[in-house]
């Protein structure tokens, strides 16, 4: 039985194709085509700015309980990619659109979003990429200090800073453009190879030049504070590092756990919830070796999917927790369900 045959109190007779096809365009009409600018303006006046519908959007904050423990976490903003095919190789435009589609997402231009997590641990506040910073490149980021202080948290009470690898987006929130440091009391964690790689003044002037400016600039104010992570180190209390190389050389994922919950942040693993799980061969523009980056992502979303893992996807759809599992060839991402207040 179809639903519109299920349809109770209908003369069903009525109900086919052809009345529905009418019955779609009616509505539209209804809704835009035959009114005025001033009819239209009359029924949605411009909004004051004292108008709730004006206001922006709740701070983005989000609380989970965490095995024994919290997880918050906050956004930095989102950054827009553009046209899919200049970020996405490997991969027709045709095929693109036809993944998002499948997904009601836009083909036009990509956006992604990057959430900071903040993970609390045996007493130590341990915050998870930095974001952008405030850059007139990054338009829709920067807001990670303005985001903390919404959640209630001071940027001098973190503990520990922890960046998956040293592009702009992770590390450009570690000191201000003045070289202030963002978080002053914090030990800052990353891989010496990233390390080593995206400060080398050896880059300079070759095709990263941009990327190694801004590490110089990022990292070096704050070098006197940065331990280096080695893979298989638990090198703070519930957090393991695994060295996940290709997007860059140092680049590495995290296994948290409290209690009995485990959670795997990504970093940029993969960018995108369809185009880089569908068919996880495909690479990213900014991946340094885009087949050692395939070939780390396969190996991870295949563990963590076998383990039932949940992970936490940076540049995900907020809040950007779920699980992935095998489909088809590839894989695919569960959201894990939104609760507005509190969990369990
Ligand atoms: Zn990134």
């Amino acid at each position: 039985m179809t639903l519109l045959q299920s349809w109770p109190g209908d003369d069903r007779s009525a109900w086919n194709v052809a009345d529905t096809n009418t019955e779609r365009k009616k509505i539209r009409t209804m809704s835009t085509s035959d009114k005025s600018t001033n009819q239209r303006e009359r029924m949605n006046p411009p909004l004051k700015k004292s108008d709730p519908f004006f206001m922006s959007q709740s701070p983005p904050i989000y609380r989970l309980p965490f095995g024994d423990t919290q997880i918050i976490l906050v956004s930095d903003g989102t950054l827009d990619l553009g046209s899919p095919e200049k970020s996405f190789r490997g991969i027709s435009r045709e095929e693109i659109d036809a993944q998002l589609s499948r997904h009601f997402l836009p083909t036009e231009n990509i956006v992604i979003e990057e959430t900071v997590l903040v993970f609390m641990s045996s007493g130590k506040r341990i915050l998870f990429e930095t974001g952008t910073g405030i850059n007139p490149l990054y338009p829709h980021a920067g807001r990670l200090q303005a985001s903390l202080l919404e959640a209630g948290i001071d940027p001098a009470s973190i503990d520990a800073v922890v960046c998956s690898h040293a592009h702009p987006d992770h590390i450009g929130g570690l000191s201000a453009t003045s070289g202030r440091p963002r978080f002053p009391n914090a030990q800052i964690y990353i891989s010496e190879i990233d390390f080593n790689f995206w400060t080398d003044e050896k880059l300079l002037g070759s095709p990263l030049d941009a990327f190694v400016t801004f590490a110089r600039k990022h990292l070096f104010p704050v070098r006197d504070r940065i331990v280096f992570i080695k893979h298989g180190q638990e090198f703070l209390p519930g957090v393991q590092a695994m060295l996940t190389p290709g997007h860059t050389r140092g680049h590495t994922g995290f296994l948290l756990t409290s209690g009995n919950q485990s959670l795997y942040p990504i970093g940029d693993l993969s960018h995108h919830h369809v185009l880089l799980l569908e068919r996880p061969r495909v690479s990213f523009a900014y991946d340094l070796d885009p087949t050692k980056a395939a070939d780390s992502r396969v190996k991870v979303l295949d563990m963590l999917s076998t383990d039932r893992t949940a992970i936490f996807g940076y540049h995900f759809p907020w809040p950007g927790i779920g699980h992935v599992a095998r489909e088809h060839g590839g894989f695919r991402y569960f959201p894990r369900l939104y609760r507005y207040i509190g969990e369990g």
